[in-house]
């Protein structure tokens, strides 16, 4: 078997993986994920201080509603009082009047304690919602950046695909179809394809011990085996 034809494929394979890992590391892409994480960033805390903004001003009304009625009923109670002729009565609405002011005092109590929680979530939420613009801003010129040097690698990367679809033509169906699944895996790593000495016994690239099987076939040299631990091609050269 022939394995110039993988080599080169290889070869330009790595250039075009090459192409991809420098527009993947670009400042532009760099900050263009940035801007994409901030943007994430800010918007799940600006929902969940929205959801307990609702939250506090719900609460809030309530207790303004109630304070405001208890109020009320307070200043009923001082004419009912001016009014009272027996002690018993007197006594009574001062009871009464004692007890409505205790709940008045927890009420402001609480709600004061809205009031400053609510002041905190406002500045947090301001902030958030700065970070929120300036992510945009950044997005916004990142991805035309990004767009434009996207349409420079491919512009790069389309003659090397043609080549490498007219290589592919002269390389053996079955080592072409092993590489093609090989880089299919994630944890493929380049070079995938190794080549190594005539009845070589462990694998070039990861060092493992290769079984009796693979030894064979690497000592004939008629065709290609893989490394049962890193799955690289591997093939014998005299
Ligand atoms: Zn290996």
């Amino acid at each position: 078997m022939n394995f110039d034809g993988i080599m080169k494929y290889q070869e330009k394979d790595m250039e075009l993986n090459q192409l991809q890992n420098d527009f993947n590391n670009s400042e532009v892409c760099v900050k263009n994920r940035k801007a994409t994480q901030a943007l994430e960033f800010s918007k799940k805390n600006i929902d969940t201080y929205e959801t307990e903004i609702d939250a506090i001003l719900t609460k809030y009304n309530t207790l303004k509603q109630s304070v405001e009625s208890i109020n009320e009923e307070l200043s009923e109670f001082d004419d009912i009082i001016a009014s009272s002729e027996t002690i018993a009565d007197i006594d009574f609405y001062t009871r009464k009047i004692s007890e409505l002011q205790d709940k008045l005092s927890q009420a402001e109590k609480e709600l004061n304690l809205s009031a400053s929680r609510m002041e905190e979530i406002n500045l947090e939420y301001n902030k958030n919602i700065n970070l929120q613009k300036q992510a945009t801003v950044m997005f916004n010129e990142t991805t035309v950046q990004k767009n434009e040097l996207k349409n420079q690698i491919m512009a790069k990367g389309k003659p090397i695909q043609a080549e490498m679809m007219e290589i592919a033509k002269t390389v053996d169906q079955r080592l072409m179809g092993a590489y093609m699944e090989l880089k299919k895996t994630k944890a493929a790593k380049y070079p995938l394809a190794a080549s190594t000495e005539k009845g070589a016994e462990f694998c070039p690239k990861c060092g493992i011990d290769l079984e009796k099987e693979a030894v064979n076939i690497l000592k004939s040299g008629a065709t290609f085996t893989q490394c049962s631990r890193c799955h690289r091609i591997l093939f014998a050269v005299e």
